[in-house]
């Protein structure tokens, strides 16, 4: 059997990281981890609880009340993320958490409290992680790095599509300016922004199919064997 080793796939907001990433996890019989659901449980406990997040001394109070862990879910075939014990896999996809997220997510001791996790998670190696930070600060070392780009107007697309099944009186304005937005925080705060690691190979999936990025990625596996 292929030694094990860490694939971390970052890019900007929906363009197709953790399709990628569950496909090759499923090729590869590894496990995936979304980096990114993680900041949105920490952000659905600060709305629930009134957090005010800016205040250091309160987020620290509440990280110390946090716990985080995915669990496999047969019914769905899918892994869901569990905040204290609960499945909120489908309540951290609404507008609101996205609204707050990026902001929450430029706070140091979050993500110094998400990071420890993620990388606690990777010790054993045979991981697919995806995310904004993953191959420059969660797995420096990872034996393979993607970045992830695509058109904004075919992210949009996609996005308004997912999101207008749960709510269909979301509009497409809305969920591009939530892009942009996340985007523009995401790469632009002081904590580990949204960059390309050197040593990343790019995939634009702009226009190519989800056959033709896993061929891709897959050839990049066996380029580096
Ligand atoms: O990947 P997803 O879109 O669910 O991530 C939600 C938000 O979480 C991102 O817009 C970003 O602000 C934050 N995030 C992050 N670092 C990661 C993953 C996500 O800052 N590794």
């Amino acid at each position: 059997m292929m030694k094990k080793i860490i694939i971390t796939i970052d890019g900007w907001s929906s363009c197709g990281k953790s399709t990628l990433a569950k496909q090759l996890a499923k090729e590869l019989g590894y496990i995936y981890i979304d980096s990114g659901a993680m900041y949105r449980a920490i952000t659905l406990y600060f709305l629930r609880h009134h957090i005010d997040w800016t205040n250091n001394e309160e987020v620290q109070k509440a990280l110390e009340n946090i716990s985080l862990e995915f669990n496999y879910n047969a019914k769905s075939g899918q892994s869901e993320i569990f905040l204290n014990g609960e499945s909120v896999e489908y309540m951290i996809r609404d507008l609101v958490i996205a609204e707050n997220v990026s902001e929450v997510a430029t706070i140091k001791i979050v993500r110094d409290f998400a990071v420890a996790v993620q990388q606690k998670m990777g010790k054993k190696k045979g991981i697919v992680m995806d995310g904004r930070d993953i191959g420059t600060t969660v797995f420096p070392n990872a034996e393979l790095k993607i970045f992830m780009t695509a058109d904004i107007s075919v992210r949009v697309e996609r996005r308004f599509k997912e999101m207008f099944e749960k709510n269909p009186n979301i509009t497409i304005e809305e969920v591009k300016n939530n892009l942009e937005m996340r985007d523009y925080i995401d790469s632009n705060r002081e904590v580990s922004p949204l960059r390309k690691a050197e040593d990343a190979i790019v995939i634009d999936n702009t226009h190519i199919s989800m056959e033709q990025q896993l061929k891709f990625a897959l050839n990049l596996l066996e380029e580096n064997k």
